[in-house]
């Protein structure tokens, strides 16, 4: 049987994939030690697994190039600036909402614009802290004859958002 068994005889910390340090265990029977130690350093700690599941979970929920830059809404402007460093740095503003982000060139630039525009307008609220409340404008002074718009609706119809698909 490859299972280790009898007490445990030293708890050297090795380095595993991740970079971090975990303790190894060596038993005092373990024919395959060299094997386990050999996959303990070829994989992650759980706690870098984790976080890896994470990523890509993540990673999974952003819209791929294409559908980025669909459901970005027409009028919307890219700005990318070439910096000194070689670096890009670029501002999208479409309808209202104004992004900015930092890239190696000018074309995963854009997508993380796009990206960012679309977390930010949607798929980041989970997430994201609610803004702090705007204070409310103090009550006009009623002026019903004086007021242009005197019968204003009661509440302007937010044009209704993009469906997500
Ligand atoms: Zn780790």
């Amino acid at each position: 049987m490859g299972v280790p068994s009898g007490e445990i005889v030293a708890r050297p910390m090795i380095a595993r994939a991740c970079g971090c340090l975990q303790e190894f265990q060596h038993y005092a029977v373990d024919k395959y030690r060299e094997q386990r130690k050999a996959k303990f350093q070829k994989t992650r700690c759980p706690a870098c697994v984790a976080k890896l599941v994470e990523e890509q979970r993540r990673a999974a929920t952003l819209p791929k190039k294409g559908e980025a830059f669909k459901a970005i809404p027409a009028g919307t402007q890219i700005t990318m600036t070439r910096k000194a460093d070689g670096t890009w740095s670029g501002t999208l503003i479409g309808d209202g909402t104004t992004v900015e982000a930092v890239g190696e060139g000018p074309q995963g630039l854009s997508l993380a614009l796009a990206r960012g525009w679309l977390l930010a307008r949607g798929a980041g609220k989970e997430s994201a802290p609610a803004p702090a409340p705007t204070p409310a404008p103090s009550p006009a002074p009623a002026k019903p004859a004086a007021a242009p718009i005197a019968k204003a609706m009661p509440a302007t119809k937010p044009t209704p958002a993009a469906k997500p698909k």
